[in-house]
């Protein structure tokens, strides 16, 4: 059957469903104790290679989570209570088993996970425009999304916005730690050109090390993290955490007294 009758017969979801399935059925072939991927809680031989230049054990063989994937779970479960009590959650563009560990958590009711594909979360919402009040949720989790919305600036306004006082947004993103300034070039339009340039297709921009500017605003303390700092070296090589390009959590907490923003850290 060819691969246009299959997406015209089969509903989205199930053929995601579909090749989850036969991706854990090929993760046998990668029995071991080498790797341990903290988001399915299962070990392997090796990880998979991932990425347009690719990144060896960057993938696991079972969920798919990449380096950033396993450093934002063992954040969000060491760091913060997400997944013992109920807190509102806005979870953008969701990794699967990070949406599935929520879903099988004690926070579970307070979670939100949103997409503009249907197919891939379980509200559809668009960024820029978030279809929530003001000030609903006491975290955003937005990883990997900033480089590739069109409005950037409206993005992250519409982020804060429905983020109470005293919530936090945690941000991850794609960084060039060569470049101080990010770098977008709106007349570049084709895939091949922004490969070229930004290195993935389907990106709009490069993010430089300007990136904690970007996201800072009046209300807004911008800390950056790197978790895997907080890791020894053995469990960093065990979930294979990345060269940190990509791995950063930007913390942004939206000051509880707008008319007197807190500064430091
Ligand atoms: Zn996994």
């Amino acid at each position: 059957m060819n691969r246009n009758l299959v997406r015209k017969l089969v509903p989205e979801k199930l053929r995601i469903r579909l090749i989850m399935l036969k991706m854990q059925l090929k993760s046998l072939a990668y029995t071991g104790d080498t790797f341990y991927c903290n988001c399915c809680r299962k070990t392997f031989s090796r990880f998979l290679p991932y990425g347009n230049i690719p990144r060896e054990n960057a993938c696991c063989p079972w969920c798919h989570s990449l380096e950033r994937t396993r450093v934002l779970q063992a954040y969000l479960e060491r760091e913060t209570d997400l997944f013992r009590r109920e807190r509102k959650v806005l979870h953008f563009a969701p990794e699967w088993i990070i949406r599935k560990r929520f879903r099988q958590s004690a926070g579970r009711r307070g979670y939100y996970s949103a997409d503009i594909n249907p197919a891939l979360a379980d509200h559809v919402a668009d960024i820029m425009q978030i279809p929530f009040p003001d000030e609903t949720f006491d975290y955003i989790i937005c990883s990997h999304v900033l480089g590739h919305v069109p409005d950037e600036k409206k993005a992250v306004s519409e982020m804060y916005r429905v983020l109470k006082p005293g919530g936090e947004a945690l941000v991850m993103t794609v960084i060039d730690p060569d470049n101080p300034e990010t770098f977008e070039n709106p007349e570049l339009t084709t895939p091949e050109e922004r490969f070229a340039a930004y290195g993935e297709q389907d990106l709009l921009r490069l993010h430089g090390r300007d990136f904690a500017d970007r996201l800072a605003g009046e209300n807004i303390n911008v800390e950056v993290i790197d978790y895997r700092t907080k890791l020894p070296p053995s469990e960093n090589r065990r979930m294979s955490t990345g060269n940190g390009n990509r791995e950063l959590i930007f913390r942004c907490t939206k000051c509880r007294d707008q008319r007197t923003p807190e500064r430091g850290n």
